[in-house]
């Protein structure tokens, strides 16, 4: 049986990967924070065994605290063992704040929960598939990666940081067949979303070329491809309705 770690996989796109993931055949370990989230976690666990047959835990951990990372990769492995197959990186959160306005407390916070903690979690689950000499590793950045937004100074240099983190681990561990790919999401319908600012949203959307705001299959269609390309290392793949071409 193989193994997946996904953070923030409770909710929005995590859930649909977790969901994926399960159709894959993949065990798979979830992290939630509160006692909501816990629930949303649990009963997602079960929705894996009863539709898929797989198992799941939930672990309580934020993945902006390192030695929260550490308990999370300790109980997947207690729970699975030492072969972690996939990591995803997916927990993230985003201010929508005019610059000046930005405490230095939030910007840290997001910069902590969006890309320190894809390197705690690379940093505990890397030297497993090291070992196993096989692993596949997707960072979940945005085209707030690639492209500049407004009032989203923090939130885009964390998701440029995964890129370049991504990039440059793809290439150290290239010769050991762990694989480190990025997924660029446009806008998706989360509760993310539903926390911008709504005429803002209205503005953004009728920019995007295809017309619609993307679903969340759109972007766990994208993991799978990414698990099951095994030549593919060190790219983004940017599923965004044609709002950002490179
Ligand atoms: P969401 O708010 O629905 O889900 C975010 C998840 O991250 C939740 O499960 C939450 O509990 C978890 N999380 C947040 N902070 C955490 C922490 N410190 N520790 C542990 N878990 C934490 O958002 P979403 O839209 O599903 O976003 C998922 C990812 O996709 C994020 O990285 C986001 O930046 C990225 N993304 C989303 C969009 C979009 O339009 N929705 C676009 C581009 C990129």
């Amino acid at each position: 049986m193989k193994t997946a770690i996904i953070t923030g996989g409770s909710r929005g796109i995590g859930e649909a990967m977790v969901m994926k993931l399960g159709e894959m055949g993949y065990n798979v370990v979830i992290n939630y924070r509160s006692d909501s989230s816990k629930a949303l976690s649990e009963a997602l666990i079960k929705k894996l065994a009863e539709q898929y047959g797989v198992k799941g835990i939930a672990v309580q951990a934020d993945v902006s605290k390192y030695e929260d990372c550490q308990k999370l990769v300790e109980a997947a492995v207690t729970e699975f063992g030492t072969k972690i197959d996939v990591l995803i990186n997916n927990a993230g959160i985003t201010n929508n704040s005019a610059f000046c306005k930005l405490e230095k407390d939030s910007y840290m916070h997001v910069l902590e929960t969006n890309l320190i903690s894809a390197f705690h979690m690379c940093h505990f689950v890397v030297p497993y598939m090291v070992e196993a000499n096989e692993g596949c590793v997707i960072n979940v950045s945005s085209i707030g990666g690639l492209m500049g937004v407004i009032n989203q100074a923090d939130y885009c240099a964390s998701k440029s940081g995964l890129i370049g983190m991504t990039r440059a681990l793809a290439l150290e561990f290239a010769g050991q067949n762990i694989r480190f790919n990025c997924i660029c999401p446009g806008m998706i319908w989360t509760d993310m979303l539903r926390g911008v600012n709504q005429d803002e949203l209205q503005a953004l959307a009728a920019t995007i070329p295809m017309g619609k705001i993307g679903d969340v299959e759109d972007i766990s269609g994208a993991m799978e491809f990414l698990i099951n390309n095994k030549y593919m290392t060190g790219q983004y793949v940017s599923p965004n309705g044609g709002i950002f071409m490179p």
